[in-house]
């Protein structure tokens, strides 16, 4: 009788070790370079398409989402009004915009001071637009991630952004959705069917891989998995195929929260004395101010680099900024 109250607790012992664990994990999406990443190669009737599809999946979803802008990428000529319209779409949507500097300037290149003033740049219609919707301009996105090459410039900068009224809004992963973008626009426009799928396949596998790593250097770095903050851009890539990114991460035990829940983690006080000429994620941050070294994260595909130089498209830049 013994044996077989034993074996019946080793049983249920064995079953309860079977079962996976069950994940409670959260993350925080966030959507940069709008109204569009390529916004100076695509037409305003493109990006009111590409800007509809997307919103319309994550409306559907009931993702939360804050949308980073850079306004310069609303003045061409005879289209200023249309490209406005898509910026707002994103409030009529329900979702939220913050401030990515006016021109995508990065704060390791230039003087600080012309930084600054490319922040406030930035602010006039987004802050016009939120108005509109009773609300206010209260999240501000590094573009490149750049924080700044030395503690003094990255200080000065954090306690401006403070003063204006801004959360600067971290980012915890990232699988460089950006670099696919691009070579994926160019496919799509040659109706290269095969081409978009191979690229939709390693983009999906980059993230889920990129998702993986991020987990597991959290538990290292942080002690646990803090809510998650994603980066992504604004592209045709994502309207097409945001739905199975969200569908990966629900796979990985995710549900979506507010920016404003996820930075309510306490992780996002830690202790950050991260600078470098590289922008990087912020458990990279965390990583190197604790003195841990990072390694292991997953290789970006080489071809799509590749593919990236022979369009011509810049591998190491989401905007067209070079051109100011
Ligand atoms: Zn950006």
């Amino acid at each position: 009788m013994i044996r077989r109250l034993l074996l019946v607790l080793v049983l249920f012992d064995l079953t309860a070790f079977c079962q996976a664990p069950k994940l409670d994990r959260q993350v925080a999406v966030t959507i940069d370079d709008l109204p569009a990443g390529m916004a100076d190669r695509l037409p305003a009737a493109d990006i009111t398409a590409m800007t509809t599809k997307l919103l319309t999946t994550l409306r559907d979803q009931k993702i939360p989402v804050v949308g980073f802008v850079n306004e310069n990428k609303l003045y061409k000529p005879g289209e200023v009004d249309e490209r406005i319209k898509a910026l707002q779409m994103w409030l009529d949507y329900g979702f939220e915009l913050g401030n990515h500097t006016f021109s995508h300037m990065s704060l390791n290149q230039r003087e600080l001071k012309d930084w600054e003033d490319d922040v406030i740049q930035g602010e006039s219609v987004t802050r016009m637009l939120l108005a509109q919707h009773k609300m206010r301009l209260r999240y501000f996105r590094h573009p490149y991630l750049d924080t700044g090459r030395d503690l003094e410039t990255r200080r000065k900068a954090d306690e401006f952004l403070i003063q204006r009224g801004y959360r600067i809004a971290p980012i915890t992963l990232d699988g460089w959705d950006w670099a696919f973008a691009g070579i994926y626009e160019d496919a799509r426009k040659r109706n290269d069917t095969d081409m978009q799928q191979k690229i939709v396949k390693d983009y999906l596998a980059h993230h889920e891989a990129s998702f993986a790593y991020s987990e597991q250097q959290s538990v290292k770095v942080v002690g646990y998995e803090p809510r998650q903050i994603l980066l992504l851009h604004a592209s045709n890539l994502e309207a097409d195929h945001i739905g199975e990114l969200l569908d990966l991460l629900r796979k990985r035990g995710y549900r979506f929260v507010t920016l404003q829940d996820a930075l309510s983690d306490p992780a996002y006080s830690l202790p950050d004395t991260y600078v470098g000429e590289e922008g990087t994620g912020w458990i990279d941050h965390w990583a190197i101010t604790q003195g841990k070294v990072i390694q292991g994260a997953p290789v970006f595909p080489q071809w799509v680099i590749e593919r990236s130089k022979q369009l011509q498209l810049s591998t190491g830049q989401v905007s067209a900024e070079t051109s100011n």
